[in-house]
């Protein structure tokens, strides 16, 4: 029976305290774009979803060399939603990465394959992806999360943790942590095959019979697939160490490794939130959704931290509805939305009313951020 079921959304990462892990590398990494030593006190945190675009977020690098390297993705958000300005600035700071990714995921589905159009179309995604994973490497490179180490190290071997979000922060402390049985338990269960088969994994899944699982419903920035259809990689994801992901990503120009089979580019496995297509035609997502079901199903308990069930989110809100979630399981939410005095009064009547009918039988909305929370371990 799965215990805790922790879910977590960008509001998690975004609300962490991130602390360097390694001051010089993490100096050297940050050094490459601006060529001048980066200061602690503008390193920010994985940006929340309306802040990919926010020159904020782009303290390692100046805002006119995105426009040069991801010259399509500045092109087609400036046209199709009329933004004026200078990029990372002004009308730049509303943009939610949610409706570009998604728009152009369409354009992708839309335009036939083997036009010109589904050919642009898969560039620009491409771009898409690529300025995220560069934004999400840069504030995650040589630094970790307090709160996510707290929390990975509270975890019993029946726990699971739901986690939409893109970025490592959790999966380097579940993976590199000998001991955290989640990961290797997702491999073996939802990807039927070991994530490391070395005598220490071994150990540990001899040790473990809990139900605990990393479910990562949104894809993650070191998973890679295949982009060649013909080859049997394209139905599958292969995982890359946390850190040679991050390093690989940490390059706008950089690109994943190339399928070992055939060569082929391979492409990191992120998915438009608002567009769930590949969450019902491949089996691997298919997998992982359903096993987020059943936890979610058998939970004693379930901690939401930074999620806020965004009304876009069909998916999302699908799942915890038909997960008929138990009158006796204790439900707790996390969330800046929990303050009455929070600043946009729209977004809290409606987080305030949906919330109720998803939890019908009540939850605890004491805290308001991750950094609030005590773990024990
Ligand atoms: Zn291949």
């Amino acid at each position: 029976m799965a215990q805790t079921v922790y879910v977590l959304g960008a509001g998690a990462s975004h609300g962490d305290t991130l602390r360097i892990s390694d001051e010089k590398k993490w100096k050297k990494a940050c050094k490459k774009d601006r060529n001048t030593e980066v200061d602690h006190t503008i390193a920010t945190n994985p940006p929340l979803i309306t802040s990919f675009f926010d020159a904020n977020y782009l303290w390692w690098t100046y805002p006119e060399r995105i426009e040069k390297l991801f010259p399509e993705m500045i092109n087609y958000i400036r046209r199709r939603w009329g933004i004026k300005g200078v990029f990372g600035t002004g009308d730049w700071l509303h943009v939610n990465l949610e409706d570009i990714f998604t728009s152009a995921a369409i354009d992708v589905e839309f335009n036939p394959p083997g036009t010109n159009a589904h050919a642009e179309s898969q560039l620009l995604l491409n771009q898409i992806k690529r300025h995220v994973s560069f934004i999400l490497g840069r504030c995650t490179i040589y630094r970790y999360g307090k709160y996510s180490r707290a929390l990975v190290n509270a975890l019993d071997e029946s726990d699971t943790i739901i986690n939409f979000n893109y970025d490592l922060l959790i999966d380097q402390e579940v993976i590199s942590r000998t001991g955290i049985y989640q990961y290797h338990n997702f491999a073996n269960v939802v990807l039927d095959k070991p994530f490391q088969n070395t005598v220490q994994f071994r150990a540990l899944r001899d040790k473990h019979t809990g139900s605990g699982l990393y479910l990562k419903m949104h894809g993650s920035l070191n998973w890679t697939t295949c982009t060649n259809n013909s080859c049997p990689r394209s139905t599958s994801i292969e995982i890359g160490d946390v850190l040679e992901s991050l390093l690989s990503r940490n390059s706008p120009t950089g690109r994943p490794p190339r399928c070992e089979t055939c060569r082929s580019e391979v492409s990191t496995v992120l998915i438009p939130p608002l567009l769930n297509k590949p969450v019902m035609h491949s089996s691997i997502f298919r997998n992982i959704w359903s096993n987020a079901l059943y936890a979610l199903s058998q939970a004693k308990k379930i901690i939401i931290i930074g999620y806020s069930f965004p009304p876009t989110d069909f998916y999302t809100e699908w799942l915890f509805r038909s997960a008929r979630i138990n009158a006796d399981t204790q439900v707790q939410v996390v969330n800046p939305l929990n303050n009455p005095s929070h600043p946009n009064q729209r977004e809290q009547e409606r987080f305030n009313r949906m919330m109720p009918s998803l939890f019908p039988h009540g939850y605890d909305a004491q805290l308001t951020a991750f950094n609030q929370m005590q773990f024990n371990s």
